[in-house]
């Protein structure tokens, strides 16, 4: 085993998907150090039973499946109930919602209205100490999660996004100096996460790593561990909308973990979810790699930033997702017997519609693409009605939030254009950040 860390003595090691080799984790290993192809690492918990913590606040109820030491008080989970409004509309009697946003009454209290604070609070659990940039690259809400716990902790960060995911930049107070917010004013999702890597090179720039970051996946993972935790089973289908996948990817891993966890021999153990992943046409980049059969992802950057234009989840458009990846996308669909569905712009936005009206909460767009979906595979026969499904609304109560509170627009410290070139753009990031 690689000792990057002996002296502490954790409740968990990472081990390699491909290899297997086995680490230690100091808290930023990303990659296996063997030399093979790209390959994510994974957590291996010495408690392989599924044991919540019932007194600890929200996901550090699963701490002892998350690779983070401490807990912290501010951090919300993933609220899960059985839908009746929507269970109704599209006679699903076993629909369950997993609900990440902000919803009071349901006792959801994600301050910036989506799953990714879930990765933010895990990711900064697992970061060692003080002294670096915790840099990362978003399409809006990833960065805004992150911006917001920094804030809270005040940590130094670096959050790059493109210029339309600043309206999600919106809190109940104002951000603390210690976030550095940089928007790339004619880019999009891709073009931020060059810069992040550019910048990174430069040794006080901490890369957050993505969906390489197994505090991020596990983070996310805690979805399917609150569902677990309210179901008592795992759902036939899962149904979520995606950019990069990770939340799918971490969702699969879960089921892994919590199927493995009943003790039962492998062949009288429970299935896994089918994943259900859901692109908003026309940016449908993993849709057309799966239908096609390919291993990789196509299609130009300028076609790409044309489709983006036209979506009404924006969220969703990651033209680099970690497809071929060995645990990756592909394999994930693979491995669950998954499939990828595609909803429209109009499709989705009635869906919000729908979901505000059946359920009673506004949901972000991402989360309309997902509900769409849903409603298009029970109209084509694809689902049996009586099967036990999964939705996760990975934002919502956004407007909720902005009724109960006076929200604060953060404003970038510095915009750069994608059209600058690398070396300036570095040298502009590094001066923002004292650390040129
Ligand atoms: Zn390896």
């Amino acid at each position: 085993m690689d000792d990057a860390n002996t002296a502490a003595v954790r409740h968990y090691t990472i081990a390699c998907s491909c290899c297997g080799r086995e680490y230690y984790d100091d808290g930023l290993i990303l990659d296996c150090t063997a030399g093979h192809g790209p390959a994510l690492l994974r957590t291996r918990y010495a408690d392989s039973g599924f044991h919540p913590l019932t007194d600890r606040p929200g996901i550090f109820r699963y701490q002892r499946w998350l690779p983070v030491t401490g807990t912290q008080p501010d951090c919300g989970r993933t609220v899960v109930y059985r839908s009746s409004g929507l269970a109704r509309l599209l006679r699903l009697p076993n629909l369950w919602i997993a609900f990440n946003g902000f919803w009071p009454e349901r006792g959801a209290t994600l301050q910036t209205a989506t799953f990714k604070e879930l990765e933010a609070c895990t990711v900064l659990g697992r970061t060692p100490g003080s002294g670096v940039i915790l840099t990362v690259a978003s399409s809006g809400n990833t960065g805004a999660a992150f911006a917001w716990a920094c804030s809270q902790r005040q940590l130094s960060c670096l959050i790059i996004i493109p210029e339309n995911g600043l309206r999600r930049f919106k809190f109940r107070d104002s951000l603390h100096p210690c976030v550095n917010l940089v928007v790339v004013e004619d880019g999009d999702y891709p073009d931020a996460m060059q810069i992040a890597s550019a910048v990174c090179r430069l040794p006080a720039f901490l890369p957050e790593g993505g969906v390489k970051n197994v505090g991020r996946r596990d983070g996310l993972a805690t979805v399917l561990l609150s569902a677990f935790d309210e179901m008592r089973r795992l759902p036939d289908y899962y149904f979520q909308a995606v950019g990069s996948g990770t939340g799918a990817i971490a969702v699969l891993e879960a089921a892994k973990r919590v199927r493995d966890s009943t003790g039962e021999p492998a062949g009288s153990r429970p299935e896994l979810p089918k994943l259900m992943l859901c692109q908003n046409l026309p940016f449908t980049p993993i849709f057309d790699a799966w239908r096609l059969g390919e291993r990789e992802p196509t299609g130009s950057a300028e076609g790409f930033r044309h489709a983006v234009r036209q979506v009404y989840a924006d969220e969703l458009t990651n033209w680099l997702p970690p497809y071929a990846t060995r645990g990756g996308v592909y394999d994930s669909l693979q491995e669950s017997r998954g499939d990828v569905l595609v909803a429209s712009s109009a499709a989705a936005r009635q869906a919000a519609g729908t979901f505000l009206e059946v359920e009673g909460i506004d949901i972000e767009p991402a989360a309309g693409v997902a509900v769409a979906c849903l409603q298009d595979a029970v109209a084509r026969r694809r689902l049996n009605r009586e099967a036990t499904i999964l939705l996760n609304i990975t934002g919502g109560g956004r407007g909720r939030l902005a009724k109960d509170y006076c929200l604060v627009q953060a404003e970038p410290k510095l915009r750069l254009s994608r059209r600058l070139c690398e070396e300036d753009a570095v040298h502009q990031v590094a001066a923002l950040c004292g650390a040129s």
